[in-house]
């Protein structure tokens, strides 16, 4: 099964992914995490990706195209979850080919959809940990140590595009490009909404019915 988990920055599609990775077996796309890593690794590509993340804007298309497509063939049979990705209508259009290509078409999109005047305070509250990438909200789930990682003893910061005056880039970068998308998926009958406010556990229970029934 592959499934699509979109929404607007600070929709909770990490943390959601992050479950259903770990309770229900899907193996996790995620082009800001692998963008991240070329970034960590100082890679020709993780230097101009870092350029445009840093000042909320999309990625070109080929470039993230180019890093899924990589991330697809190295486990062909797998069931997938794309978190983040597509972000645009070329990159939804490039995913179909891919899937096609496999013989595994894309199940489900699914829209987690969050009041927008909630989204900064999720985005400015976020602390990950630069270790192993686990996430808490200084307010909403704070870590049990300022700055320190419960998972792993990491060291938790805000990432630089979580700052307040990135975060309107990305809202308006969501807006042009991301939001068509539920347009897209409609008119393919593959488009679910999903209602991403309250806790983890209940937006997690919710989704989790919507998979089910996939
Ligand atoms: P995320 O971790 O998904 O919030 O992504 C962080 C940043 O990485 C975004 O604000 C973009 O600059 C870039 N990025 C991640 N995924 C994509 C994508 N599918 N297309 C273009 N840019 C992306």
């Amino acid at each position: 099964m592959n499934l699509v988990l979109f929404g607007p920055p600070g929709a909770g599609k990490g943390t959601q992914s992050s479950l259903l990775i770990e309770r229900k077996g899907f193996n996790h796309i995620s082009t800001g995490d692998l963008l991240r890593e070329a970034i960590k690794a100082q890679s020709d590509l993780g230097m101009a990706a870092k350029k445009i993340m840093d000042q909320g804007q999309l990625v070109p298309d080929d470039v993230v195209i180019g890093l899924v497509k990589e991330k697809l063939a190295s486990k062909p049979e797998a069931s997938f979850i794309f978190d983040g990705f597509p972000r645009t209508e070329a990159q939804a259009k490039a995913l179909d080919a891919l899937l096609e290509d496999l013989g595994r078409p894309l199940n489900k999109a699914i829209f987690l959809e969050v009041d927008h005047k909630k989204l900064t305070d999720r985005l400015t509250g976020r602390r990950v940990c630069q270790k192993c990438g686990a996430t808490f909200h200084i307010h909403a789930s704070p870590p049990q140590k300022e700055g320190v990682c419960d998972v792993c003893g990491g060291e938790l910061i805000q990432r630089p595009d979580d700052k307040e005056e990135v975060i309107s880039k990305r809202l308006e970068a969501y807006m042009n490009s991301t939001a068509p998308l539920k347009d897209f998926y409609a008119s393919q009958g593959k488009l679910k909404t999903v209602e991403g406010e309250g806790e983890v556990e209940e937006v997690f229970s919710r989704l989790s019915q919507e998979v089910a029934s996939t």
